[in-house]
């Protein structure tokens, strides 16, 4: 059964040695569309049985010459696969936004072409490839690095295609087969990208991909002993999860999670621009940006005049249609996210704070049963109560003043998290010396969300553990082998 074929009634399907198959147990799960609060596909339901079958699929494809595949096939099979991608830019983009409720322009913009950008990064990336030599009196020694195996991706709601293409792309590059699991919230993207994989001729069980619950399918495949590896972006407590999943098996493990990222804004900054950058840092995605800034530290010499001009922006964005060119913010991915989001605007009313925005808004039909929430921004909070201490993922911001650099960094500091910062000076000494000290795995300075795809991402803290981008996603899917060869005769 093809995707396409089951199209009419949305019925996603397995993706498992080239084929699309239905789940072993016939069961299934609705994927609802947050924007309209309609069904639009039905998607497997995974289990154990479905992701052996998968793994058994990706070993086969190993032990059936992929294992002996040149770096540029490798390189070869990415860049169509790129180019497919952009192909159906338009398609995907509308499945994207459709899935997620994000603004279809934003999809267009953002997440489809950096799917793209993935699969040719790495394209480029791994031809460019080099290992190390260390000499040594007599001898040397080089690195080779091979391919790890069996690799099982697993990725969350927010940035679906965009998350899973940027494991996928550098796993495939290295010689890896992939087993993904998507979010069971947002499938679309990832039967479509299986389906892409089918069209540019990849060789059957190089790209798996098993739909279903992280507690079932996506446990099934840490727990899965053939699986060398999981690459897992998602929520901190289900890292921990995973973690102690895979630990007893000695699976390599990529975590990327959470976090509770600061702006730092002071006086010295251009005012203008830190506050459309806090506002895009903020709001982006409905703030459902692993990366958003939702602390919002400010000098206080110009704070009020910073939450006047911050306020004032975000009443002004549209939230409603996603597929409106004119729309700001779409829906949250679901109505108990929303639910979640509005209890933390109450735990910040509890607490003392003044909440600005955060109502529901009133829209037409079909958006009335949508969840969507306008953006709010909460002011007069303590930094350790839980509104701020805590990840939110939603279109909701707390503004803190600070008295001087100390405090701002120790602030910035104060969470559990440690993935990114952003701050906003004119001073270049204050900026290469706030970023030493920040306890997070990025920073910004004066800008936010600027992606090099060869620099390291991740967090520090419960933010994550490890690094992927460029050479580290390269590094880690593969194993490092040393080989030292003796030049002259002599006695180790
Ligand atoms: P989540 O942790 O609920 O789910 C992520 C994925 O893990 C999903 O595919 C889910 O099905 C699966 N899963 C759930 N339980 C599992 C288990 N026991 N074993 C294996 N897999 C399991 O996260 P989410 O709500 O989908 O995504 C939002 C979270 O992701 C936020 O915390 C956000 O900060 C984080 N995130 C982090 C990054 C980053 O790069 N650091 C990027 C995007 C999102």
């Amino acid at each position: 059964m093809s995707l396409a074929a089951s199209r009419d009634i949305r019925t996603l399907a397995h993706f498992i040695a080239g084929r699309f198959v239905p789940p072993v147990a016939g069961t299934y799960v609705e994927d609802v569309a947050p924007a309209t609060g309609a069904v639009i596909a039905r998607l497997p339901r995974g289990d154990a049985a479905d992701v052996g079958a998968a793994v058994e699929a990706a070993r086969g494809a190993i032990d059936h010459g992929w294992r002996r595949s040149s770096t540029a096939e490798r390189a070869e099979l990415c860049e169509a696969i790129a180019a497919r991608i952009e192909h159906r830019l338009d398609e995907l983009a509308a499945l994207e936004s459709h899935d997620t409720g994000k603004p279809l322009a934003l999809a267009r913009r953002v997440d489809i072409p950096r799917a793209v950008a993935n699969f040719r990064f790495f394209a480029g990336a791994v031809r460019h490839h080099a290992t190390e030599m260390h000499e040594m009196q007599g001898a040397i020694n080089y690195t080779l690095r091979r391919p790890l195996g069996v690799v099982g991706l697993i990725t969350p709601w927010n940035l679906p295609l965009y998350l899973l293409t940027w494991k996928c792309a550098p796993a495939l590059a290295m010689g890896n087969s992939v087993v993904a699991k998507p979010s069971e919230l947002t499938p679309l993207t990832a039967a479509a990208l299986a389906e892409i994989f089918l069209e540019a001729g990849a060789p059957a069980g190089v790209f798996n991909l098993v739909h279903g619950l992280g507690a079932e399918a996506g446990a099934a495949l840490v727990e899965h002993a053939d699986v060398a590896a999981v690459s897992f972006t998602g929520g901190t407590a289900t890292g921990a999860r995973v973690a102690a999943a895979a630990a007893p098996l000695f699976k390599k493990l990529s975590l990327e999670l959470g976090g509770k990222n600061p702006t730092l804004v002071f006086a010295d900054c251009d005012f203008e621009a830190a506050v459309e950058g806090s506002l895009l840092a903020g709001f982006l995605n409905q703030g459902q940006v692993c990366l958003c800034g939702s602390r919002i530290l400010v000098e206080r010499a110009i704070h009020d005049r910073f939450v006047d001009a911050l306020v004032e922006r975000v009443r002004a964005m549209r939230v409603g249609d996603p597929a409106d060119e004119a729309t700001c913010l779409g829906a949250l991915v679901g109505l108990e996210h929303r639910d979640k989001v509005e209890r933390y605007l109450q735990l910040a009313r509890d607490d003392g704070g003044q909440v600005h925005g955060g109502a529901r808004p009133d829209l037409p039909p079909p958006f009335d049963r949508g969840a969507f929430l306008q953006p709010a921004v909460v002011t007069g909070l303590p930094h350790s109560c839980r509104f701020v201490q805590e990840e939110i993922f939603g279109p909701v911001v707390s503004v803190h003043p600070f008295d001087d650099e100390e405090e701002a960094v120790t602030l910035a500091n104060d969470v559990r998290y440690g993935l990114s910062a952003s701050l906003w000076t004119r001073d270049l000494e204050r900026a290469h010396r706030v970023s030493a000290r920040l306890e997070t795995g990025m920073v910004w300075v004066n800008t936010w969300l600027l992606r090099d795809l060869r620099v390291p991402f991740g967090g520090a803290k419960q933010s994550g553990v490890g690094r992927e981008g460029g050479r580290w996603s390269l590094e880690f899917f593969s194993e490092a082998r040393n080989v030292c060869i003796q030049l002259e005769n002599k006695k180790p």
